[in-house]
């Protein structure tokens, strides 16, 4: 009972096979190679558009060096407070742009609302020298709370944040789940929507360490190769990137994945909706669930070995923060859960509240 993140999972059975198959033989390094070719031409096919394509082994190099594409070292880049970026990613962000301000939005549910937006690029008039110039706008999807921005909300964002030259990075570490949910194609969630540069997640929902850097207006990545290589990030053995994506895209095994993921998700948030004394905060739109439980339901689930994080409050409006004797945890199953592992999960926990 594995649902501390989606990354708990190894890889794909076939994304392993093709790592194995490519690891075979020899090819040219660095990326000049046919896997990583052809990973690149799948994803500009997925993507319907003629845009540059990187492979990198981590979410958070995919996320700080296209921020550092986009932004000036004494730019400002507008995130949710709660964003990986901010929290998560141990000043990658600030590293790679050579020191930009990353400037944390509120909101409810993990999103940014257009006059949230809009107030926060009021504030940072272009020109004014005392301060960092608007620069870029990531936006995450699916977001740290598991919901989503919906297209509509998307286009409205990224046309603000044009409307005052700046750049959209979407952060899509979960970006299949949030597909497969809205059931739009790749390119309307992204370059449609406005987006500039998208990190295009792979890793937790079944490469085994590699994501894709699309840069959807191909002059935006002009320098990337060179930024990818000074930061370290650009893997000699550049094939096994290029199979593992490639892997992934063929045949929508990415979104086989994905679905799978949400509907054990959809499982275990019906379980515990049908649970008596456990509250659900906000709907899964994705493949997290966010819940909180009794304490001793806690205990026993800890103890029969379940694996999850206590989230604080992280994302509750004041008056829904847990009472002395109740835990928010966040639930997150992968490509690998089982529906066993969701269900002796549901059962652990009406156990410990009957006999509570
Ligand atoms: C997991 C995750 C990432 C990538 O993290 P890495 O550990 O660097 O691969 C980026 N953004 C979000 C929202 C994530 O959940």
């Amino acid at each position: 009972m594995d649902f501390a993140s989606d990354n708990t999972s190894g890889a794909s059975g076939p994304v392993m096979a093709a790592l194995m198959a490519a690891n075979k033989g020899a090819a040219m390094p660095y990326g000049s190679d046919p896997w990583t070719a052809g990973a690149e031409k799948a994803v500009q096919e997925l993507f319907e558009r003629d845009c540059s394509v990187f492979l990198v082994p981590s979410g958070t190099a995919a996320n700080a060096l296209a921020l550092a594409a986009l932004t000036p070292p004494h730019g400002a880049i507008f995130c949710h407070e709660d964003a990986h970026i901010a929290n998560d990613e141990c000043g990658a962000p600030e590293f790679f742009t050579a020191g930009a301000k990353l400037v944390g939005l509120p909101g409810a549910r993990g999103k940014i609302s257009l006059s949230t937006l809009q107030g926060a690029l009021a504030r940072f008039p272009r020109g004014l020298v005392k301060q960092v110039q608007p620069s870029a706008l990531s936006l995450t999807q699916a977001t740290e709370c598991g919901t989503l921005y919906a297209l509509e909300e998307l286009d409205a964002l990224c046309a603000a944040a044009h409307g005052a030259g700046v750049k959209v990075h979407m952060d899509g570490a979960r970006f299949a789940n949030a597909v497969a949910r809205l059931g739009c194609s790749p390119a309307r969630m992204s370059w449609q929507a406005g987006v500039d540069v998208l990190s295009f997640g792979a890793t937790k929902n079944g490469t085994l360490c590699c994501e894709a850097v699309i840069f959807f207006d191909p002059a935006l990545a002009q320098d990337f190769a060179f930024r990818r290589k000074r930061g370290g990030h650009t893997l000699s053995k550049g094939r096994l990137l290029g199979a593992q994506m490639s892997a992934y895209l063929q045949s929508g095994h990415w979104l086989d994945l994905a679905r799978h993921a949400n509907a054990m998700a959809d499982r275990l948030r019906q379980g515990l909706g049908e649970t008596p004394g456990v509250r659900l905060p906000w709907p899964c739109e994705a493949n997290e669930v966010f819940a909180i439980l009794p304490r001793a339901a806690d205990v026993a689930l800890k103890a029969e070995g379940a694996r999850y994080y206590h989230w604080g409050a992280r994302g509750l409006a004041g008056d829904e923060a847990p009472g002395t004797e109740e835990v928010f945890v966040r639930l997150i199953p992968s490509f690998a859960t089982a529906p066993g592992e969701v269900d002796h999960f549901i059962e652990i926990l009406r156990h410990a509240l009957k006999k509570a």
